[in-house]
This record gives structure tokens, C-alpha cells and sequence, in this order.
């Protein structure tokens, strides 16, 4: 069994105006206590693991820094950050290692660092590659930066790139949508991922949406139907060009998965550092009842230099059950439910009733063994997902 790590850089050079995370504008100070924060938490690890009887095991194959804006970092940090990693863990030699860039922040300089660290796939937040969008969100690239940062990274011979797009942006309309996404093949990454606008308390876009303003172009996003249907036809398009979808959110060629984010949906190990992070390790042998522990650092950023007590939560046997459930359903490939009988026994047959209420409703197929999210079934994921937890509140799960 392998670890991914994921560490959390909250830096952003503006703060865009749908953004729900736990990042912002920091003063440099603040970013240089941050990163030396971040390698005590890695150095402390085993003994937080040690704790709770949890296992972490070796070796690491995916690395990710996410945030946040992490090649914003100075060449120093990034490097110390990567030193604390592969001081405390040992790194396999093929191991994903992802940073997450805004496009314009990739100096040659960073991308001399980044590659000197042994990153080898880099995430691009493009969101549009219409500038009048992005420029409406506060985003501070254009077009032809991001072609600009990916033809420099394919040079430098970082060939693994994906592209965030973002359906249901103010002034998005079907035309530029198709444009978008026609650009995002065009560049021949292998690897996009598409969300869609996510309208809740937590961004300044996302309120104005819900009080029916028209700060931030609010009165220019697209409705909840144009924004689904915006998604769709990302499928299809990103589908025919073989970029194909094998997560709700995202697409790969073959071969192209995000190593990373597949330990998410399949419930392998991995650790986070930093604010707002996660952790799920499995429980040591004898842990009776328990089959794992989550952790979870807290999302503010001054607390996390204060009160930073990270919260562990055992996951027991029911509650692994529903995880394997709704975080694998999110694949496209389904759940194995031979796998899960093995993993869980007769437990399993609890859930017979749900699952034959979701294939009756339209939500979710059964082939042979294999549980999988109807079309339907993944415009109505949140839906399903609930089903499945019945009520019980989990830790949130890492995934953008
Ligand atoms: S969307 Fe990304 S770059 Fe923009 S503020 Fe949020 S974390 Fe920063």
C-alpha cells in the first residue's frame, strides 16, 4: 500500500471572485512562517499517527500542492517544502508529484525549481480562455498566457497538464462555452477537468448570485439549466475528442488519470498538511471496529498558527461502507460490488435496499457486479450521494 500527500498552499495574487476556498492575499512574512509551519506538521506525522493507532505506509507515489496559488511560492520554499516531504517519507521515483499554478506565475524560474523538485504534472487554473470572463472573475491571465505557460512547460518537458474549466462564469454564453472547451482540446492536454460554478455563501460571486444583484457581472452568469447543460456538452465534446471522462468532474487520455485524486475516490491512504487539509490512514491491526481515522486541520488561517489541534475522527465500518460508496460512484467505472462484499462482508446487504430504490429511480445501473452513476444519476450526484450517508454528517472529503 502506498501514501499520496497533499499539502495546502493558501496563497492567491487576488482573490477570484467565485472562490469558496480557504485562501487569500498574505503578506510574505506570513507566507514564510507558513511554509516552515508546514514542515514541522510533516516532521510530526508519525507521532499524530501513533496517537490514534493509525497506519501510515509507504512508499509515496503522488505528491500534490494544491491550494491556493503554490507557484507563488519563493524558489526557497517551494524547495524546503519538498526537502520536509522527502526528508519524512520516502518518494517513489515515479511518483506523481502535481503543483497547482495560476497562469502568468510560471517564471522560468519556478519552472526550473518545480522541475529541480522533481514535479512532473502541473494543474493549470485557466477557468476560461475567454478573456472577458476570466477578467470577470478577477483572474489576471488571458488567453495567450495560458498557451504561453503551456507551450514553456511542454518545453521545459513537463508534458502532464491539466486545465480547470469552470461552466456557468457571467458573460459564459453556449458560444463561448464550445470555445473554451474546443481551446482546452486544441492544446492537446491530457488532462481537464470541468466544474461547475458552485453558488453558495462562501465566494462574493456566490452571494450575489443568491441575493439577485449584479455585483461581480452576477446578473451575466448563465441559469442552473444553461450552466447543466453547458456541462454536458463538455462531455460529449471532451468525450469524442478522447479526452475521456472517467470522474464527474474530470477527463483524461488513457493513461492520464490523476493518480492523486483516484486515492480520493478509492479510499487509499493519504496524508495533508496545512490549513484546511485532510487525511484518511487505515487503523492498525486490532483497532476493533475501526477501519480508519480522517483528520482534518482547521480552514482559518491565522488558527492554524494558533489553535492548530487537528481533528480525528475514527471511520467505522458503516461509515466506510457509505465512503466507498459515494466517493466511488463519483468514477465512472463504478463500484465493484465483489470488492466491496470482500472488503465488508454481509454488511453490505444493508444497503440493498437504497440501491435498488436508486436503479428503480433511474439514478444508478447494475451490470453484472459493477454499481455505476446513470447520465442521470451524475447531474444528480449530490442526491445519491446522501442516500447513502443517510443523514450522517462525514468529514469533508479533499477533490477540486
Ligand atoms: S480560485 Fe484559486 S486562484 Fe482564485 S482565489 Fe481561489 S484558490 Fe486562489
Amino acid at each position: 500500500m502506498s501514501l499520496g500527500v497533499y499539502v495546502s498552499v493558501p496563497f492567491c495574487r487576488s482573490k477570484c471572485t467565485y472562490c469558496n476556498f480557504a485562501s487569500g492575499v498574505f503578506s510574505a512574512d506570513r507566507m514564510g512562517r507558513y511554509v516552515e509551519r508546514l514542515g514541522a506538521d510533516v516532521a510530526a506525522c508519525r507521532a499524530l499517527a501513533a496517537e490514534h493507532q493509525a497506519e501510515i505506509p509507504g512508499p509515496v507515489d503522488s505528491i500534490y500542492l494544491g491550494g491556493g496559488t503554490p507557484s507563488l511560492l519563493l524558489v526557497e520554499q517551494l524547495k524546503s517544502l519538498f526537502l520536509a516531504i522527502r526528508n519524512e517519507f520516502q518518494v517513489d521515483a515515479k511518483a506523481e508529484i502535481t503543483v497547482e499554478c495560476a497562469p502568468g506565475t510560471l517564471t522560468d524560474n519556478v519552472i526550473a525549481t518545480l522541475l529541480s523538485c522533481g514535479v512532473n504534472r502541473v494543474s493549470l487554473g485557466v477557468q476560461s480562455f475567454v478573456d472577458k470572463e476570466a477578467a470577470s472573475v478577477a483572474r489576471l491571465h488571458t488567453r495567450a498566457t495560458i498557451l504561453d505557460d503551456i507551450a514553456r512547460l511542454r518545453g521545459s518537458g513537463i508534458t502532464n497538464i491539466n486545465v480547470d474549466l469552470i461552466a456557468g462564469l457571467p458573460h459564459q454564453t453556449r458560444e463561448s462555452w464550445t470555445y473554451s472547451i474546443e481551446q482546452a482540446i486544441a492544446t492537446e492536454v491530457p488532462h481537464v477537468s470541468v466544474y461547475m460554478l458552485e453558488v453558495d455563501e462562501d465566494s462574493r460571486l456566490g452571494r450575489e448570485l443568491m441575493a439577485g444583484g449584479t455585483k461581480y457581472h452576477a446578473h451575466f452568469a448563465p441559469d442552473d439549466d444553461l450552466t447543466a447543460e453547458f456541462y454536458e456538452a463538455a462531455c460529449e465534446r471532451l468525450n469524442a475528442a478522447g479526452v475521456e471522462q472517467y470522474e464527474i468532474s474530470n477527463f483524461a487520455r488513457a493513461g492520464f488519470e490523476s493518480r492523486h485524486n483516484l486515492k480520493y475516490w478509492t479510499r487509499q491512504p493519504y496524508m495533508g498538511f496545512g490549513v484546511d487539509a485532510h487525511s484518511m490512514l487505515s487503523a492498525a491491526d486490532g483497532s476493533e471496529g475501526i477501519e480508519g481515522w480522517r483528520f482534518a486541520t482547521t480552514d482559518s488561517f491565522d488558527g492554524y498558527f494558533t489553535a492548530a489541534e487537528t481533528k480525528a475522527s475514527p471511520v467505522t465500518t458503516e461509515q466506510a461502507i457509505e465512503e466507498s460508496f459515494f466517493l466511488g460512484l463519483r468514477l465512472n467505472r463504478g463500484v465493484s460490488l465483489d470488492r466491496l462484499r470482500k472488503e465488508f462482508g454481509d454488511r453490505l446487504d444493508d444497503y440493498n435496499q437504497v440501491i435498488d430504490e436508486l436503479i428503480g429511480n433511474g439514478l444508478l445501473v447494475r451490470t453484472e457486479n459493477n454499481l455505476r452513476l446513470t447520465p442521470r444519476g451524475r447531474m444528480l450526484s449530490n442526491e445519491v450521494f446522501e442516500r447513502f450517508i443517510e443523514g450522517r454528517s462525514l468529514l469533508a472529503v479533499e477533490g477540486k
